[in-house]
């Protein structure tokens, strides 16, 4: 290792820093804060609902049905389904547990498949190989900012007569020949978690859909099975998941900024890509059909820690996602169906560094030369 004279901590580079991202959007917050203490209205309404309109409009869909948070949006889009006992759900190794964790929550058993060594994305040939007659849905995750193989996808599960439900919580804004994610599958699952390509000051999260009745029952089922005619009727044994208003306006304001803020993480992306050393680590690859959104710049590194603790003495931080595959994580080993050599390797070497939007030049430079410095 370097001596600890060489490092240069004069420029800290952390994780993520949501400050600025504030910054550039705080005059039109407050307004959204006033507008909001002006109406009282503060779970549901219009502001909710304009921007549900937006969020459908962004992705392409009909609708749009905003929920209490990411993992609420996938859990209720299986009920939504009628995914429930005896149903099986085939979901990637690599994720993060929420995609796992809702197939649990609905009732229904999650199928563990490998990924593509490259993308580190769902590889359709195994999905397709874990189908069985108990199948109900296959729900693909569009991870790191990137879609999945949604044309593979789509015809493995209509060929098997399967739902299609797309985990879309990193890739906010991502498409494929012409498609956003979202608006591909049955469904589309987001989550707006502050750290998030698209973040609210709190939980959030949202379905869409263009399914007219998929739409009808999910608005049921987040607010307590509630029958949509009559406020005092239930339909359903549904759930409490509702997005406050003031997150929506938060949401709506930040929207406007999507698209630049998704230009600043590609040019951060290219940046890495042209100024890491490529002896010592790779990146995820990017298939030039699904263009990523970059909710992550992930690299593999046989001396993970190595890179974890040398990045960390130059005041750089990093992190992992995710260091344990959600098969073996110990509430889904009983799930597990024996090894997933491609997300195992990998889960050992991924390594995540430094991603948002308002990252500088120097920050990339200074983070690219450090991992030289560490590595070589
Ligand atoms: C963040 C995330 C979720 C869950 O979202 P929450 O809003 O935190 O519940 C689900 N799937 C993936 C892939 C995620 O990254």
């Amino acid at each position: 290792m370097t001596a600890v004279d060489d490092t240069d901590v004069s420029l800290r580079v952390p994780f993520a820093d949501l400050a600025m991202q504030t910054a550039e959007v705080r005059p039109e917050l407050d307004a959204v804060w006033r507008e909001l203490l002006d109406s009282h209205r503060f779970i549901g309404g219009d502001v909710v609902e304009a921007f549900e309109r937006e969020w459908a409009a962004y992705c392409g869909t009909d609708f749009a049905v905003s929920v209490g948070n990411g993992t609420d949006s996938l859990h209720l889009i299986l009920r939504a389904l009628g995914i429930g006992r005896g149903d099986e759900v085939v979901v990637p190794a690599n994720t993060f547990i929420a995609t796992a964790e809702a197939v649990v929550l609905a009732g229904a058993v999650p199928v563990f498949v490998d990924v593509l060594p490259d993308t580190l994305l769902v590889d359709p040939a195994q999905v397709e190989a874990a189908i069985t007659p108990r199948t109900a849905a296959v729900v693909p995750v569009h991870l790191f900012g990137q879609m999945a193989d949604m044309d593979r996808l789509t015809e493995v599960a209509q060929r098997a007569g399967v739902a299609l439900v797309e985990d879309a919580a990193q890739a906010h804004g991502a498409f494929h020949d012409g498609s956003r994610a979202g608006s591909v599958g049955a469904a589309g699952s987001f989550s707006f978690y502050p750290g998030k390509n698209l973040g609210a000051f709190g939980d959030g999260g949202a379905v869409t859909t263009s399914d007219p009745e998929m739409a009808a029952r999910l608005r049921s089922l987040r607010d307590h099975g509630r029958a949509l005619s009559d406020r005092y009727l239930h339909d359903h044994v549904g759930v409490n998941s509702r997005l406050d208003a003031l997150q929506a306006g938060i949401l709506s304001v930040k929207l406007r900024h999507l698209d630049g803020w998704t230009r600043a993480r590609r040019a951060h992306a290219a940046a890495y890509r042209e100024q890491l050393p490529a002896d010592v680590v790779t990146m995820v690859e990017e298939t030039p059909a699904t263009p990523s959104v970059h909710h992550l710049a992930v690299v593999r590194t046989e001396r993970r820690q190595e890179a974890v603790d040398g990045l960390a003495l130059r005041g750089i931080d990093t992190g992992i996602h995710y260091p344990v595959p959600c098969h073996l994580q110990e509430p889904y080993a009983a799930y597990s169906r024996g090894p997933l050599p491609v997300a195992e390797s990998a889960a050992s070497e991924i390594l995540s560094l430094p991603m948002f939007p308002h990252l500088t030049p120097d920050q990339v430079s200074h983070v690219c030369e450090s991992v030289a410095a560490v590595l070589r």
